[in-house]
């Protein structure tokens, strides 16, 4: 091997080169059989000679050296740096990283000299020694290797120490049970490239892998920061590098995998609906965001609003099981019927939205004659009979220039028209819609002030027994007097305040108001006052009757409370312990407006009623309609089998009387036997 001899070697600025044949000698054998490594470099860097012990030192021989500037410290700039070091003052000494041929560094100290012709630079001498690494970084790690030790074995988490040449020291037990690589003895001294090949590049990886990856993720790793790596097992790890003073190093290997899948699902969910898997309110509002990239939505789409009528129902009697197997069967007839490029989506409880975008929205009416349908086909539910509900839908269409909040409040709109119009419906938004939504809130808002002042009252309308036709009964019904409007038809404030709890308070004041003036009446006749379904079930509708009773000395027995059939179809257990509580007091309950719900005879007989009103619409058919007549005929006959008392409602004429009579109804109410007043007495009087 050819190693370049120098022909001599001067050792410093001041010395001359004595060029003897014994010094040529001496100098080639220094120079063939010292340990040091030793080079010489011509003034410009470049290597001129290449002793064994360099060859041996750096693993690389002199042919692949000789004639190239060979950079050590890692970077060309620190030779650089040292050579000129050197060439200032004449000596320069330095400890740094040199790189060995097999991929590998080394740490050395190098002393450089300046060699020189007279005056002229003729370039350096290089000898190179390996250092030893110092004592008390080895100290430092052992130290260091003892307390980890400790808090090893314990660890959940992968560990490795490297020391500075980035070499394994130490591995715990943790890494051997995530990583199938081998025993640990072995690893110790392996480098940092191949334990990566090995732990996180998957079988038949090897060094360049490893390196790669390495080097892929080596910045952040320096700076701290934690770094999330795909095992081509599927498994994410996340790893972390802590430093340790002198040059080591420690990374830490967590498995983060079901933390991925769960942050992943947290991903899904916030755009998915859990239950049906449809997209969610906010997946829809980020496509209508989307696609009104201008701010408004493109003219032609469509939104449609869809709730479904009757859910609630089925939910309460059947539970909150078959009522989500229920909206899963919606939600899936839903993404079979809308075409594509539309969007279903639940928006929570019984609400969905599908959104058409662009000339999609061209299919906005036929998918809603669609849906009405399709949606109103029985629902098989485990264990039960199959059971319907209907979907009424409100469309918002999308002229061009509205807003993506505007497109929402019209659909929304529309559909509250849409349930308004009696249900299983579709309907179009219209600027009058708004119109009438906004005069019902100001009507609302109107309302809510009319107690303080003074524009409310109570009316009494008499319920009559029919086998001796004295007044057994009066009905105290709400009666409004607004000072622009005039008076107000409870069908129209009533649903109002029933929407919110104004209802609550509107009927505590009529309770009120009622008892104490049925504690005034002549004769010994009932009061009847009707209870809305807002105002049983948490108990107050108990604690405040008794009270009521008790400011008024009205006797319990005379107040009779009205209950809506709706009231079966909440069937919460509050509400029955209230009626129950209410009951046990010694007050009445009746049903009200029965026929017309949704109400099954086993329900009727869960609640203690002491009285059915058939609602005023069979009555009012009953003398012209066969069916009519005949569900008059079965209330009765359902009373005198529960031994309930039956009232007929909305007897108008005496064909309509002479109807419910014979068909055995207890008492009759109705225009026939008098109209609702505000001060009943002499009516009463009037009667006996
Ligand atoms: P309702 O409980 O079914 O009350 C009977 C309604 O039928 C009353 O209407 C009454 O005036 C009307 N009516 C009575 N006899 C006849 C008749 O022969 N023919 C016709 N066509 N109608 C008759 P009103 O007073 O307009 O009340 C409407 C509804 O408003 C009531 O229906 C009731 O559900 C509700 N309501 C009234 N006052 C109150 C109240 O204080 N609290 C609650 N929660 N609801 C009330
Ligand atoms: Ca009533
Ligand atoms: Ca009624």
């Amino acid at each position: 091997m050819q190693s370049g001899a120098p022909a001599a070697i001067a050792a410093g600025p001041d010395e001359p080169v004595a060029a003897s044949p014994l010094h040529a000698a001496y100098s080639r054998l220094v120079w063939d059989t010292t340990d040091h490594a030793l080079c010489l470099l011509d003034p410009e860097g470049r290597v001129a000679a290449w002793n064994p012990g360099a060859e041996r030192l750096t693993g690389y021989p002199a042919s692949e050296v000789l004639g190239r500037a060979f950079a050590y410290d890692d970077s060309p700039a620190g030779s650089d740096g040292a050579l000129t070091a050197a060439r200032e003052a004449g000596r320069y000494e330095t400890d740094g990283w040199w790189p060995r041929r097999d991929g590998g560094r080394f740490r050395a100290r190098t002393v450089i000299l300046a060699i020189r012709d007279g005056d002229a630079p003729a370039g350096f001498a290089q000898v190179i020694r390996e250092a030893p690494p110092p004592s008390e970084e080895g100290g430092e790690i052992r130290a260091v290797a003892l307390i980890l030790d400790l808090a090893l074995s314990t660890m959940s988490q992968g560990l490795c120490l490297f020391d500075a040449d980035r070499r394994v020291r130490l591995i715990n037990q943790r890494f051997f049970a995530m990583f199938a690589v081998g025993d640990g003895d072995a690893l110790v001294g392996t480098s940092i490239e191949a334990l990566w090949a090995l732990a996180l590049c998957g079988p038949g990886a090897g060094l360049r892998d490893g390196a790669a990856l390495l080097a892929g993720h080596a910045a952040p790793l320096e700076r701290g920061e934690a770094v999330v790596v795909a095992l081509p097992d599927g498994r994410a790890v996340a790893l972390s590098r802590r430093g340790v003073p002198g040059g080591a190093f420690v990374v830490t290997f967590e498995d983060v995998t079901r933390q991925r899948e769960a942050e992943q699902e947290i991903a899904r969910l916030a755009h998915h609906d859990a239950l049906t898997g449809l997209a969610n309110r906010a997946m829809l509002w980020r496509r209508l965001g989307e696609s009104a990239a201008d701010g408004t939505v493109p003219a032609g789409s469509a939104l449609l609003f869809l709730d479904l009528d009757g859910f609630k129902a089925v939910n309460d009697d059947l539970g909150h099981r078959a009522g989500d197997a229920l909206l899963r069967q919606v939600a899936e007839r839903l993404r079979r019927a809308v075409p594509e490029p539309g969007l279903a989506a639940r928006f929570g409880g019984d609400e969905f939205a599908v959104l058409l975008p662009g000339r999609a929205g061209e299919l906005a009416v036929s998918l809603a004659e669609g849906l009405l349908i399709a949606l109103a086909r029985p629902y098989g539910i485990e264990g039960q009979r199959p059971r319907t509900v209907t979907a009424s839908i409100g469309i918002a269409f999308a002229p061009g220039g509205t807003t993506p909040d505007a497109m929402l409040r019209e659909a929304d709109c529309a559909l509250y028209a849409a349930k308004g119009a009696g249900k299983a419906a579709w309907r179009p938004f219209t600027p009058a819609l708004e119109t009438e939504r906004s005069e019902e809130r100001r009507l609302e808002h109107d309302l809510r002030r009319a107690v303080e002042a003074g524009e409310l009252h109570v009316a009494y309308q008499p319920l009559v027994d029919l086998s001796h036709g004295a007044v057994n009964a009066r009905e105290a019904l709400l009666r409004w007097t607004h000072p622009e409007r005039g008076a107000v038809a409870p069908r129209r404030f009533i649903p109002l305040a029933e929407k919110s709890d104004l209802i609550r308070a509107l009927g505590l004041w009529v309770l009120e108001r009622a008892c104490r003036d049925a504690a005034a009446w002549p004769d010994a006749a009932r009061v009847c006052v009707n209870v809305s379904v807002r105002q049983l079930g948490d108990g107050s509708l108990p604690r405040a009757v008794g009270e009521a009773l008790a400011r008024s000395g009205l006797n319990p027995w005379r107040l009779e409370l009205e209950i809506t059939e709706t009231v079966l179809s909440h069937g919460g257990t509050g509400i029955v312990d209230d009626l129950q509580l209410l009951h046990a007091m010694g007050v009445r309950i009746s049903l009200d407006d029965f026929g017309i719900g949704f109400s099954s005879l086993a329900r009727v007989r869960a609640f203690p009623f002491d009285r059915i009103k058939i609602d005023g619409s069979f009555v009012r058919d009953a003398v012209e309609r066969p069916d009519c007549r005949a569900i008059v005929g079965l209330v009765a006959e359902l009373g005198r089998r529960l031994g309930i008392e039956t009232v007929a409602e909305g007897v108008e004429t005496p064909a309509q009387l002479a109807v419910v009579r014979e068909e055995g109804f207890t008492e009759a109410q109705g225009f026939l036997f008098g109209r609702a007043v505000a001060n009943p007495v002499p009516a009463a009087r009037a009667g006996t």
